[in-house]
């Protein structure tokens, strides 16, 4: 009975390490997801940016346009002034080039403007792309490192796995599948040491005659709680 119980904790021991690998590995892949969503998000703000900037500039180009047409009226409407000679038809002349001037300074302002969105927005788009450059070697060198932790870990998960295969079958065949049973549960589990009466795992009392008989080695007992193996 005593080997049996040996076998166990072996077995234990070499799952332990099946999962701690296997939850590194895990840990990896989410480290890896985490690297490639940054640099995904760096990318997306660079395409906005450039796509704001080739907007500011239709919208520069536009306007510049209009400021060109508004000065080439202003510049007919003078030639026109200075060959009249009726006063009024002077005047009229004069209120025109005062709502066109009037115009043509709005559109400065406007031209203004934009010219200095685009220049900030510029200036951010080379930061923007240092950062995503920066950021495209940093992930590739760290996504290799972390692929290669996962190969190293799937391996030493593999050799525990074996171990534990090849160590299974010593065990006697009832005992063997209640001890499967038991290590494809959820957290992993088969068989706890027992602190005085108490189980390990699931902190409960078990019966002293059921202690005893576990820890004199004369059988092998289970925690009538959580139904694991003690020791
Ligand atoms: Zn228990």
């Amino acid at each position: 009975m005593k080997n049996e119980i040996s076998i166990m904790v072996e077995l234990q021991h070499f799952w332990d390490n099946v999962l701690k690998c296997d939850s590194e590995t895990e840990r990896c892949r989410k480290s890896i997801k985490t690297w490639d969503t940054r640099l995904k998000e760096i990318s997306l703000k660079v395409s906005t940016l450039e796509s704001e900037i080739k907007a500011l500039k239709m919208n520069l180009k536009k306007n510049e346009l209009d400021l060109d047409e508004i000065d080439s009226k202003i510049k007919k409407v003078e030639e026109r002034k200075n060959q009249l000679k009726s006063e009024r038809e002077i005047e009229a002349q004069n209120n025109e080039l005062i709502v066109l001037n009037e115009s043509k300074e709005k559109l400065e302002g406007v031209v203004l403007d934009l010219l200095e969105k685009l220049e900030t927005s510029e200036d951010k788009l080379v930061e923007l792309k240092t950062q995503l450059s920066e950021s495209e070697i940093q992930t590739k060198t760290d996504i290799e490192a972390l692929n290669k932790k996962i190969t190293d870990n799937q391996k030493e998960s593999e050799s525990f796995k074996n171990k534990f295969n090849e160590l299974l079958i010593s065990l006697d065949p009832q005992i063997r599948s209640r001890f499967s049973k038991l290590i494809s549960s959820k957290d992993g589990v088969a068989i706890a040491h027992l602190n005085g009466e108490i189980c390990s795992r699931c902190n409960f009392q078990i019966p002293s005659s059921i202690t005893l008989s576990a820890s004199t080695g004369r059988s092998i007992e289970t925690c009538t709680n959580c139904g694991r193996f003690i020791y």
